[in-house]
C-alpha cells in the first residue's frame, strides 16, 4: 500500500502478546484510538508476536477482549482482517525476508559475529546501550562458523534525522554517531523488531504512530529504515508512561494491574476510561465516561494539548 497524504490518517496500536495489558498499555491504546478517531482515521491493531519465547498462549485474545471491553474498535486487525493483512508479525515473515534481501543486494548489510558481551565489554560500564563500534563492518563472510551463523547488521546511512514529536517536541539524531549499525536479523535467525516494525509501517501505509515514550530510542532506526524502504515515515507521538504510586513505570512482567483486577473490584468500563483520562487531566477525577462519549466530548486540540503538557510540561503542541 502506498500512503496517500490526502487520505484519512492510518494509525496503529501494536501490542506484544507477552501477557495481559496493564493500565499503562490500556491508556496508550485508548489515547491512540481517540487521537485517530478524532481525525476520522483508520485504526489498526497489529500483533507484535515475533519474539516467540515471550509470547503467552491466549494473550492475544485477552488483549483484544480487553480493548473491546474498554469500548475501542478497529477497522483492520487480526480478528477482522483488512487490505494490509496479515496483522500478526509472525505471519509476515516473507515481507521481512524481502526487505532484508533488498538491503543485502544493495550491499548495506554485513555479517557480524560480535556477541552482546563483547560489545558490552568495550563500552563504558554504566553508560547507555553501547553503540556498535564497527568491528565487523568490512566482513563479507556469511558462512556459519563453528555451527553459528552471523547476525546481519545494517550500515546506517551517514545522515541526521530531525522530527517533531507531537508530545516531546523536536528530536534530532545523528545516525552513525548516536545510533550506530543495527542488527536486523539476529544470530538465532529471528527478525529484529526494528525491521519488522519498519516494514509494517511502510506496507500498512501507517501515517501516525502514537506509542509509549519508552519506544522513543527505537524511532531513529525505524524511521531511517522506513525511509530507506520507500515510505515518507509517519508522524510520531511518544506518550508518557503511567507510573504506580511509588513512581515506577508499570510493567507486564511485574503483573501490574490490568482490567482483570478492575473488573474483579467491580469497576465499569466507563469508570476505568474515566480514570485513565483523568490521569492526563482530560476529565475530572472520579468522572465515569464511556470511550464513545469521550470521543464526543474531547476535541483533538484538547487531546493534543493534554499529551504535550504531560510530555513536556507546558506550552503549545507542535503543528504537523
Ligand atoms: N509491541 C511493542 C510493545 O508492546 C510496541 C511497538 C510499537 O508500538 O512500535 O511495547
Amino acid at each position: 500500500m502506498t500512503p496517500d497524504r490526502a487520505a484519512p490518517p492510518r494509525a496503529r496500536y501494536a501490542p506484544s502478546p507477552s501477557g495481559a495489558l496493564h493500565l499503562g498499555n490500556l491508556r496508550t491504546a485508548l489515547v491512540a484510538w481517540l487521537h485517530c478517531r478524532l481525525q476520522g482515521g483508520v485504526f489498526i491493531v497489529r500483533i507484535d508476536d515475533l519474539d516467540t519465547p515471550r509470547v503467552r498462549p491466549g494473550a492475544e485474545a485477552a488483549i483484544l477482549a480487553d480493548l473491546r471491553w474498554l469500548g475501542l474498535d478497529w477497522d483492520e486487525g487480526p480478528d477482522v482482517g483488512g487490505p494490509a493483512g496479515p496483522y500478526r508479525q509472525s505471519e509476515r515473515l516473507e515481507l521481512y525476508g524481502q526487505a532484508l534481501e533488498q538491503l543485502r543486494r544493495a550491499g548495506e548489510l554485513f555479517p557480524c559475529r560480535c556477541s552482546r558481551s563483547m560489545l558490552a565489554a568495550i563500552s563504558a560500564p554504566h553508560g547507555p546501550a553501547p553503540i556498535y563500534p564497527g568491528s565487523c563492518r568490512k566482513s563479507s563472510d556469511w558462512q556459519p562458523r563453528d555451527g553459528r551463523i552471523p547476525s546481519w547488521r545494517w550500515r546506517v546511512p551517514a545522515s541526521r534525522l530531525d522530527i517533531v514529536d507531537g508530545v516531546l517536541g523536536p528530536q534530532q539524531w545523528n545516525l552513525p554517531i548516536q545510533i550506530g549499525d543495527v542488527v536486523l536479523r539476529r544470530a538465532d535467525g529471528f527478525i529484529a523488531y526494528h525491521l519488522a516494525t519498519a516494514v509494517d509501517e511502510v506496507t500498512m501505509a501507517i501515517t501516525q504512530v502514537l506509542r509509549g515514550a519508552d519506544l522513543l530510542p527505537s524511532t531513529p532506526v525505524q524511521l531511517a529504515l522506513i525511509r530507506r524502504l520507500g515510505g515518507p515515515g509517519p508522524r510520531y507521538w511518544h506518550v508518557p508512561l503511567m507510573r504506580n504510586a511509588a513512581g515506577s513505570r508499570l510493567a507486564k512482567r511485574d503483573g501490574s494491574a490490568g482490567l482483570g483486577a478492575c473488573r474483579a473490584a467491580g469497576f465499569s468500563a466507563a469508570e476505568v476510561v474515566g480514570r485513565l483520562l483523568a490521569s492526563l487531566a482530560l476529565t475530572a477525577t472520579g468522572q465515569a465516561i464511556s470511550a464513545a462519549d469521550a470521543l464526543d466530548s474531547i476535541s483533538l486540540s484538547a487531546l493534543d494539548r493534554a499529551l504535550f503538557a504531560a510530555g513536556s510540561g507546558s506550552g503549545t503542541p507542535p503543528q504537523p
